[in-house]
């Protein structure tokens, strides 16, 4: 269990022009209540039950909005003045003693409702010293990414301002919450001005095991007007509540090959990989509805030894980058690198295997509906093959073929449609 959170409100906001001259950015109010108070909300729901609020620009304001909230007993807020503007850094390590186990870290200007327990769970899982809560950017060519391995642990940062641009990279990035170990406080400079994503994480990650938590949940933060008005809504039409992961969340999973991009045999090279641009659209349909966007795929090439788990992971940054670009992102991608068969010259013998995942096999979207808390009964699959419908099938989902396979078949799906595209309208209307 986390006890502690440490909120950052100390920022000026000048991004916000002159709404935030007079109001701090945390006390600007969705639903008539200041987002600092939603976050307050929020932690205590998950029995936080002690917060810091390192303050600054407006600190007075900041304390006497907390006058009603402090009289209740079981929450401990303290309001700490940072002796100086020490940007994100320096004012954690100003109450560092009172820092004595696993607490959350959050920015004062993000709007979040995220399931708190699961971060909690991940962190330990994997025996973490800083979590990241990480998200996919609808701009990945101009943000600061993150590289990952396949068990999630961070192994690269990837600032905009020194990489670059043009490079492929996971579209992962910073959504503005940490988990973190006390063992990270020995490592911040006392008194200096520092900020977290370009001057500390990149110095302490070959200190320290730092892991990042990709979720689907509402992260948003209201660096400026625009943004604020955008949040408002969601909050209003309940779109910020119903994505935290304590609540069923509603997919729809899709087929690799054929049915995202280009069927052109075994892919073991990033360069082999043609978008549809139907399915650029139809993704972007997704993400702007509540259903999550999930890819479900077998990848025998690494059994036959065509390519390295790694060289799939590649393949798969770089889908996620080029949708990214096009302002469309994937929730997650579950993939089968296994095959039974044994006994080919070249073959990786380890994966070689009967496994539980590869389909018409449905152990990936059970371990999709154990991450995501799915509801199956409202979720879909759309696949181009008998073994697609066959796995949605089994797994309780609705399903709908696309294309025009010709293959000789008694499994009937759904429905059926042209592509992707034309899939995801029969489902979004
Ligand atoms: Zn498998």
């Amino acid at each position: 269990m986390v006890h502690k959170t440490v909120i950052l409100a100390g920022g000026k906001g000048t991004r916000l022009g002159s709404i935030s001259k007079k109001i701090p950015k945390p006390l600007q109010l969705i639903d008539g209540i200041p987002i600092l108070h939603h976050q307050i909300a929020l932690l205590a729901r998950y029995g936080i039950n002690e917060i810091y609020i390192i303050a600054n620009y407006l600190c007075e304001q900041i304390e006497d909005s907390l006058q009603e909230i402090k009289k209740q007993k079981h929450l401990k807020i303290n309001v700490h003045k940072e002796s100086k503007e020490l940007g994100t850094v320096g004012g954690i390590k100003e109450i560092e003693h009172t820092l004595t186990e696993d607490f959350f870290v959050l920015y004062g200007d993000i709007m979040l409702d995220v399931d708190l327990h699961r971060i909690a769970a991940f962190h330990s899982k994997n025996n973490s010293d800083a979590t990241l809560v990480v998200h996919p950017t609808d701009h990945p060519r101009d943000s600061d990414l993150l590289g990952v391995d396949t068990s999630n642990k961070i192994i690269d940062f990837y600032p905009k301002h020194v990489r670059d641009l043009d490079a492929v990279h996971p579209n992962i990035s910073n959504a503005g919450m940490y988990l973190f170990s006390p063992k990270l406080l020995p490592l911040l400079t006392e008194g200096v001005k520092a900020d977290f994503g370009k001057d500390i994480f990149p110095n302490v990650i070959d200190k320290l095991n730092m892991y990042a938590y990709n979720t689907p949940e509402y992260l948003k933060d209201m660096g400026t007007p625009d943004r604020i008005e955008k949040v408002r809504k969601d909050f209003k039409n309940g779109i910020v509540q119903a994505r935290n992961l304590s609540q069923k969340q509603k997919a729809i999973f899709i087929d690799r090959d054929g049915v995202i991009n280009k069927f052109v045999g075994y892919i073991s090279k990033p360069t082999q990989l043609v978008v549809f641009d139907n399915a650029i659209k139809a993704i972007k349909k997704i993400n702007t509805s509540n259903f999550l966007a999930i890819v479900i795929t077998n990848q025998p090439v690494v059994a036959r030894g065509l390519c390295s788990i790694e060289e799939l992971q590649e393949i798969h940054h770089t889908l996620e980058f080029t949708l990214g670009n096009a302002g469309a992102k994937l929730d997650a991608i579950f993939f089968c690198p296994h095959h039974p068969d044994k006994g080919f010259e070249g073959e990786n013998v380890d994966y070689k295997k009967d496994c539980r995942c590869r389909k018409p096999k449905t152990g990936m979207i059970e371990d999709a509906v154990t991450q995501f808390n799915i509801d199956v009964e409202e979720s879909y699959f759309i696949g181009d093959t008998w073994r697609d419908i066959t796995c949605g099938t089994n797994a309780n989902l609705k399903t709908i073929l696309v294309g025009d396979t010709q293959q000789e078949t008694n499994v009937i799906p759904t429905s059926k449609a042209k592509n992707l595209l034309e899939a995801v309208q029969q489902i979004i209307k």
